[in-house]
C-alpha cells in the first residue's frame, strides 16, 4: 500500500520581493514512493533539496509542479484548511533541533498537537503521558526541555509526533545534534515506531541511513538513484 507518492514534482523558491528577482529550483521533476512500513532514508549534500521534500510532504509547501498523494489524496490540489487538516491528521515530524517549546513540561508539549485537534484536556494528559512511557520517559514527565538531555529531548520531540497516531513519520537529520550512542538509541526508537507507519528520513548520516529500507539520493534537486 503505498502511504506517500511524489509525481514529478519541481519546486522554485521566489524572488524575495524586494528587486531581487532570482528563484532557486529546489526541486526537478522529483517522483518516489513510500509504501506502508517502509523507511525511506533521503540522502544528498546540503542544499540539494531534503529538507523541501520533507516540507512538501509534511504539506507545509505546494510545490510549482507535480502531485503529492497523501494515501491516494493529493495534497496539491487542496485549499489550505482542507491540507493542514489532512496534514495534522496523518503526519508527524521530528526535527533535528527538536523544536520542544522550553516554558512547557515535557507532557505539555507532547500534548500539544492534541490542544490543535481539540481533544479534552484529561485525554490530552493520558495520551501523553503514555507515550512518554512508551519512548521510555515515563519518569521525566513534568520535566522541562532544558531539564533534560539532547536524546531525551528528542524522544519528547517523537512522542509529540506520535501523539496524533500519524501513519506517515517525517524526520529531518534527527540524530544530527546528539552523539553516536544516543543517536543509535533514538535510530533504535525511530525503527520500532517505523514499522507499521511510512517514513521518510533525511540525513547525511551512515548510520541513520543505515536504519532505511531504501535511500533515495538527491544532487541539485533531481532524484540520482532510488534503491534499497
Ligand atoms: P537540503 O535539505 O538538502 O539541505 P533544501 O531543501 O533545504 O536542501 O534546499 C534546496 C535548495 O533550495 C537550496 O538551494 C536552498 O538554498 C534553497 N532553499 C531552501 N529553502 C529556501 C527558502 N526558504 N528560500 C529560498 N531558497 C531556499
Ligand atoms: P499542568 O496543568 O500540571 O501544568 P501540563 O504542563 O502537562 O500540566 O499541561 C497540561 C495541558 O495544558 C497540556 O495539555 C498542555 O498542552 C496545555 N498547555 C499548558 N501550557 C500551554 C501553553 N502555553 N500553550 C498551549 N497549551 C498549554
Amino acid at each position: 500500500r503505498v502511504a506517500v507518492r511524489f509525481s514529478d514534482v519541481t519546486h522554485e523558491y521566489g524572488s524575495s520581493g524586494r528587486g531581487d528577482d532570482r528563484t532557486v529550483t529546489a526541486l526537478r521533476d522529483v517522483s518516489f514512493d513510500v509504501r506502508a512500513g517502509e523507511i525511506v532514508g533521503l540522502e544528498g549534500p546540503s542544499g540539494s533539496g531534503k529538507s523541501t521534500i520533507l516540507h512538501a510532504v509534511s504539506g507545509l509547501l505546494v510545490p510549482a509542479e507535480g502531485s503529492i498523494e497523501l494515501h491516494g489524496t493529493d495534497l496539491t490540489a487542496l485549499s489550505d484548511a482542507e491540507r493542514t487538516r489532512l496534514r495534522r491528521r496523518h503526519v508527524g515530524i521530528v526535527f533535528q533541533r527538536f523544536h520542544l517549546l522550553p516554558s512547557l513540561s515535557a507532557r505539555a508539549n507532547v500534548a500539544l498537537p492534541l490542544v490543535q485537534a481539540g481533544v479534552p484536556r484529561k485525554t490530552r494528559r493520558e495520551r501523553a503521558e503514555s507515550l512518554l512511557e512508551e519512548v521510555g520517559l515515563g519518569d521525566r514527565i513534568t520535566h522541562l526541555p532544558g531539564e533534560l538531555s539532547g536524546g531525551e529531548r528528542q524522544r519528547v520531540a517523537i512522542a509529540r509526533a506520535l501523539v496524533t497516531d500519524p501513519d506517515v513519520i517525517v524526520a529531518d537529520e534527527p540524530t544530527g545534534e546528539l552523539d553516536t550512542a544516543t543517536g543509535a538509541s533514538v535510530l533504535e526508537l525511530l525503527t520500532d515506531i517505523g514499522r507499521d507507519r511510512a517514513m521518510v528520513v533525511a540525513s547525511h548520516d551512515d548510520e541513520t541511513l543505515a536504519v532505511a529500507d531504501r535511500v533515495v539520493t538527491l544532487r541539485d534537486g533531481r532524484v540520482v538513484v532510488n534503491e534499497g
